[in-house]
């Protein structure tokens, strides 16, 4: 059985936790209906998130040494868009994204909007100027996009909408967010010299993106105007979280089709300690309960932390969903290979 962990940060642990990830399949025994007491070797799929180009060099070297199981995807974050002041220094990243790292994966991201991060209009600007520049590369390229919004679907839903739009209209272009022009224009306001052949290369041709949102955390009327524009939706571990009734009810209501499961690991793991390190892991993504099972003894190792994380929301998904296991964990599968546009079984 294959399970996908759409979005995950793996460049952040150490080279011994990742080789104990990575090098080990868990044999997991089953709880639901279809495959009680079964147990069955589980495969892990990782899709990487993207943050900046440090991190890409990261995962490329990993995508290299474990190519059957770890997808890269390059993008800037919008964390890393906000507390990079340099002009040129994200200019020079959008040009290395395009120029020595799109043709290596089908994947950018993770790309978007964050409005807890960036509070004041100019920086909310600078966040959607990115982003729009990164869409305008995930058209012109095909690829699909990985998406962080945060605070910010609204403005997140127009852009796409408009591009859609655009897409829709043949031959037309938008002078107002995407060309050569709307760039030297920034440019000039933000008092730097952009590349001007780099920017006209950027603008896209007339064609409709697809992706999936990691961490989805909305209504279920923001939920079902993504899925309205082709757009998966990821779920991590909070939806295990029994207190998390927003979540949960949106799951029970929503079109199972378009969902996906995601761990978003991005912290190293104390293991001497024997108690995970990361505290946004802690708040976020487990119930103490959960941490307790899940706790890293002496003796146990880190896969088993992370199959079984993956393994327990795939597992909160196929319940609230009403789907047994095997269908929840197909269906990521099969959603992750559209995304992809291919097949990875
Ligand atoms: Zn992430």
């Amino acid at each position: 059985m294959i399970l996908v962990d759409a979005h995950c940060h793996l460049t952040h642990l150490s080279s011994t936790e990742l080789a104990i990830v990575l090098n080990q399949a868990a044999p997991v025994k089953l709880k639901t209906n279809d495959d009680h007491n079964q147990f069955q070797s589980i495969k892990i799929i990782y899709i990487l998130g993207g943050t900046d180009p440090q991190d890409w060099i990261l995962q490329t070297e990993l995508a290299k040494q474990y190519p059957f199981q770890v997808i890269p995807s390059f993008g800037l974050h919008p964390w890393w868009v906000t507390q990079t002041e340099q002009e040129k220094s994200l200019e020079q990243a959008l040009d290395q994204l395009e120029n020595q790292f799109i043709n290596q994966t089908s994947l950018i991201g993770e790309i978007g909007l964050d409005f807890i991060k960036a509070q004041t209009q100019k920086e909310k600007d600078k966040q959607i100027y990115y982003f729009k520049q990164q869409l305008n590369l995930a058209e012109k390229y095909n690829k699909s996009v990985c998406l962080h919004i945060v605070k910010a679907h609204n403005e997140a839903l127009n852009i796409f909408k408009n591009k859609i739009n655009l897409a829709n209209s043949k031959g037309s272009s938008d002078p107002t967010e995407s060309s050569a022009l709307s760039r030297s224009a920034h440019a000039k306001n933000n008092s730097t010299l952009i590349n001007k052949s780099a920017a006209t290369l950027r603008t896209p041709p007339n064609r409709p993106i697809t992706g999936f949102i990691h961490g989805f955390n909305s209504s279920i009327e923001i939920a079902n105007q993504w899925i309205g524009l082709n757009v998966f939706l990821s779920f991590g571990p909070s939806i295990c979280k029994a207190q998390n009734k927003k979540i949960i009810n949106l799951l029970k209501k929503i079109d199972t089709s378009f969902l996906l499961t995601e761990t978003d690991i991005s912290k190293t793991y104390d293991l001497s300690n024997n108690v995970l390190s990361n505290n946004d892991l802690s708040d976020n993504m487990l119930s103490d309960s959960e941490i307790s099972k899940h706790k890293i003894s002496k003796h146990s190792d880190i896969s088993k932390f992370s199959h079984h994380t993956i393994y327990d929301v795939t597992q909160c998904l196929a319940q609230h969903t009403n789907q047994s296991f095997t269908d929840t964990a197909q269906t990521n599968l099969t959603n992750l290979e559209t995304i992809l546009k291919r097949s990875l079984s």
